[in-house]
């Protein structure tokens, strides 16, 4: 489906699961945990073996958290999505399930708070040491060392919306032989699809613009299966920082407006930057759509056919 369909069509009808009773709108399956035929079923089930039930206990996954699991990877052109219960533990379990004690990153000085906070500070106490960089590709490979695992992004970054070159640095990473995690809650799949451009995986805070009402916390992790399902899952369904139905519900019903919404506030966002510049008591405004944004020099020297798009025209 996500090769056939738009961005918008794909917001609202992509992941849909209808239950016997055919309803038109996504079921929300309000509930912790599933029932069995038999004891043997049970215990099938919960150990992921043969003849257990695809719905075991919500911690693992439930049908309402799949269908939002499902549109956001069609929306992002990824092979698998795993939902998380806020963006900073999508973060937290990518980092947990791919790096141990003496691995390092390399991430983006122009990050999340929090992710700095993570990275910096909590993983240290673990072993895990984090280099810090500006966004010029020459810095990420200076930082590199032989146990670099991950390099991680944000752009444009929240809030000085900071711009990284996503196919440079997914080149540096595969030289490397690490991997390329970017975190793409300002632009959203309607603007911007990092895998696309080479990242391995996709972060998202979905309290952001993919619920974009301000309800609910969430978080997602996407890429190829062999690393989503069978690496990040796996420390998820243990871990336990797991996508309440309910919020997957509310988020789902906000990926149906996302390309709008996000269209509108791009487009409302460029024409209070410009208003803003020109206002007399306004020292500096940051907007990458601006010829006055630090950015704008990097993507006119780097502009090629097809180069990435971020809110800017
Ligand atoms: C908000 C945000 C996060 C953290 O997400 P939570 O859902 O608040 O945990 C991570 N990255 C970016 C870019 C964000 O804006």
């Amino acid at each position: 489906m996500a090769k056939e369909f738009e961005t918008s069509t794909l917001g609202v009808r992509a992941g849909q699961a209808r239950t016997g009773f055919n309803e038109h709108s996504e079921a929300l399956f309000l509930t912790s945990s599933f029932v069995f035929e038999s004891a043997a079923q049970a215990a099938a089930s919960f150990a992921g073996g043969e003849g257990g039930k695809e719905y075991v206990y919500s911690r693992f996954t439930n049908p309402t958290v799949t269908m939002f699991q499902d549109r956001l990877a069609a929306l992002e052109g990824a092979e698998a999505c795993v939902s998380t219960a806020s963006g900073m533990s999508a973060i937290m379990a990518t980092a947990m399930a791919l790096l141990k004690s003496g691995d390092h990153i390399v991430c983006s000085n122009a990050v999340f708070g929090a992710t700095v906070q993570l990275f910096g500070g909590i993983f240290s106490k673990y072993g895990v040491q984090t280099t810090f960089v500006s966004n010029a590709a020459s810095e990420w490979e200076k930082a590199l060392r032989p146990t670099t695992r991950l390099l991680f992004l944000e752009t444009p970054s929240n809030p000085l919306t900071e711009i990284c070159d996503i196919s440079a640095l997914a080149a540096v990473a595969k030289r490397a032989g690490a991997l390329l995690v970017v975190d793409n809650a300002f632009c959203t799949p309607a603007l911007q699809k990092p895998l696309a451009l080479g990242a391995d995986l996709v972060v998202h805070s979905a309290t952001k613009h993919l619920d974009g009402q301000g309800r609910v916390l969430g978080g997602a992790v996407l890429g190829p299966a062999k690393i989503v399902r069978e690496q990040i899952f796996p420390f998820l369904r243990t871990a336990g920082p797991a996508l309440s139905p309910f919020n997957a519900w509310v988020i789902l019903k906000g990926l149906e407006t996302l390309e709008l919404r996000v269209r509108a506030q791009s487009a409302a966002a460029l024409e209070l930057a410009h208003w803003l510049e020109g206002h007399p008591a306004v020292a500096r405004v940051h907007y990458p759509g601006l010829v006055s944004h630090p950015s704008t020099r990097w993507r006119r020297a780097s502009r090629r056919p097809g180069a990435p798009s971020c809110p800017s025209k």
